[in-house]
C-alpha cells in the first residue's frame, strides 16, 4: 500500500509518498508561494537527484496536481501511475472537540472541520483546501485527517479549563486544546519501546522543541495535560512566541502604545520568544552561537528559554506523580546538546543525569541518560508523517 501524506499551509503544501510494506519514503517535496508570484516545487525522489520546477501554481488544486505529474513522471518519479496511491493522509491542525482521533474524511467531517476554522484561520482553511484538491483530482481515493489536538483530547477538564467565566467556554469553546499531538504520540510511543516497557503503565514526559515548542505529561499512554493552550501560544518560550505571559501585560501595552488587537496578536506570535529577548534571530543556532561570543541577551533568551522548559516538566513529573521518561525531539531538541544539557542541570532533583558522550550523538534515536539515572531521558527524532500514514492505512485496513 502506497500512501500519500499531505500538508498544506495557507501558500505551501508538503507531502510525502509512503510505501507502506516497508515505511519507507519514496519521495517527498514541497510546494512554495502557492498563488503568489515566483511559486516552486521542489520534488526529491528517494535514490535520484531533486528536481526543481518553477512553474507557476495558481492554487493547491494545481500544486497537488503538479505534485502527482513528478510522482509519475517516467524520469523522476516513483511510481507508473496514480492508480498505485491508495490513499491520501492529511494534517489537519485543528479538530477541536470533535476528534479525539484519525477519522476517514466524510462530508461530516468536512463540515466539522469548517467549524472548527474559527480557532484554527490560518491552518484549518488551508487543510480543507488540500483535501477539496484530492477529491477533485484523485476521485475515489480514500482521504484520512490526522488532527493536530487529537491527541490531546484526553487531557481532563482541570488541565483543559481556563478559570474565565465558564459562560465563555459553552458560547465560543475557549479551553485548552494542545498541539502538536501526533509529534508528542509518536515520540511517546516509541520512547515505550525503546525502553522496552509497556506503553499504557510508562509516564513520559515528550518535549517537542522546534520553532514552536510544547510539552506533553503523557501517562499510561494518554495525554492528560500539555503546554500549548487555546491557540500554540501558549506555553514555553519559542522561536518568535511570547508562551506565558501575563494577560494584564497585554492590555497594559495596548494601552500604552495604541496597539489593535492585530497588531498586538503580531508582537506576540511573531515578535516575542528568544527573538524578542536577543533581538538577534529567532533560529536558536542563531542565538547560540551569540551567546557563545559573549552576547549577553543571547544567553539571558537560552537561558529563560531552558528555565521555562525546566519548570515544566518539574510541574508535570507533579501532575503524573512521577516520572519514568523524558524525550526530547523536533529541530532544537533533537539536535542541540547544549540545549539538553542545560534543561536536564535544572532537573538533577529528580535524579536525571546525563551521559555526555551520547548526548553529542546526533540523528538517530538515543538513550542520552547515565546508567545511574533515575529518570531514563531519551532523544528521539520525531516523525509526524509516518503517524499520518500509519493511521490512514489502519483506518483503510479496518
Ligand atoms: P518547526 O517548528 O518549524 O517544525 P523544527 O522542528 O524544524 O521547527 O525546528 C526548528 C528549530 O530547530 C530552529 O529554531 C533551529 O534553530 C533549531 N535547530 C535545528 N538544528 C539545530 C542545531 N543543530 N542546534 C540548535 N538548534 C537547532
Amino acid at each position: 500500500m502506497k500512501i500519500l501524506v499531505l500538508n498544506c499551509g495557507s501558500s505551501s503544501l508538503k507531502y510525502q509518498l509512503i510505501d507502506m510494506d516497508t515505511e519507507s519514503v519514496l519521495a517527498k517535496g514541497l510546494c512554495e508561494r502557492i498563488g503568489i508570484e515566483g511559486s516552486r516545487l521542489k520534488h526529491q525522489p528517494t535514490g535520484k537527484d531533486d528536481v526543481i520546477f518553477n512553474d507557476y501554481m495558481e492554487d493547491h488544486s494545481v500544486a497537488v496536481k503538479m505534485v502527482l505529474d513528478a510522482l509519475t513522471n517516467s524520469e523522476y518519479g516513483v511510481v507508473s501511475s496514480m492508480e498505485e496511491i491508495n490513499a491520501v493522509g492529511h494534517r489537519v491542525v485543528h479538530g477541536g472537540e470533535y476528534f479525539a482521533n484519525s477519522v476517514i474524511i466524510t462530508p461530516e467531517v468536512i463540515k466539522a472541520v469548517e467549524k472548527c476554522s474559527e480557532l484554527a484561520p490560518l491552518h484549518n482553511p488551508a487543510n480543507l483546501i488540500g483535501i477539496d484538491a484530492c477529491e477533485k483530482i484523485m476521485p475515489g481515493v480514500p482521504q484520512v485527517a490526522v488532527f493536530d489536538t487529537a491527541f490531546h483530547q484526553t487531557m481532563p477538564e482541570r488541565a483543559y479549563l481556563y478559570a474565565i467565566p465558564y459562560e465563555y467556554y459553552e458560547k465560543y469553546k475557549i479551553r485548552r486544546y494542545g498541539f502538536h499531538g501526533t509529534s508528542h504520540r509518536f515520540v511517546s510511543e516509541e520512547a515505550a519501546k525503546m525502553l522496552d516497557r509497556p506503553y499504557d503503565q510508562t509516564k513520559t514526559i515528550t518535549c517537542h522543541l522546534g520553532n514552536g515548542g510544547s510539552i506533553c505529561a503523557v501517562r499510561n499512554g494518554k495525554s492528560i495535560d500539555t503546554t500549548m493552550g487555546f491557540t500554540p501560544l501558549e506555553g514555553l518560550v519559542m522561536g518568535t512566541r511570547a508562551g506565558d505571559v501575563d494577560a494584564a501585560v497585554i492590555t497594559f501595552l495596548m494601552e500604552k502604545e495604541n496597539l489593535t488587537p492585530q497588531e498586538m496578536d503580531t508582537i506576540l506570535n511573531k515578535k516575542s520568544g528568544v527573538l524578542g529577548i536577543s533581538g538577534v534571530s529567532s533560529d536558536f543556532r542563531d542565538i547560540e552561537e551569540a551567546s557563545e561570543h559573549g552576547n549577553e541577551r543571547a544567553e539571558m533568551a537560552l537561558d529563560v528559554f531552558a528555565y521555562k522548559v525546566a519548570k515544566r516538566i518539574g510541574a508535570y513529573a507533579a501532575a503524573m506523580n512521577g516520572v519514568d521518561c523524558i524525550v526530547f525531539t523536533a529541530g532544537l531538541g533533537e539536535n542541540s546538546a547544549s540545549t539538553r544539557r542545560l534543561i536536564c542541570d535544572y532537573l538533577n532533583y529528580l535524579g536525571v543525569h546525563i551521559d555526555s558522550y551520547n548526548n553529542s550523538l546526533r540523528g538517530k534515536a538515543v538513550e542520552i541518560s547515565a546508567p545511574d539515572s533515575r529518570v531514563r531521558v531519551l532523544v528521539i527524532p520525531t516523525n509526524e508523517e509516518l503517524v499520518i500514514a500509519r493511521d490512514t492505512k489502519e483506518l483503510l485496513d479496518k
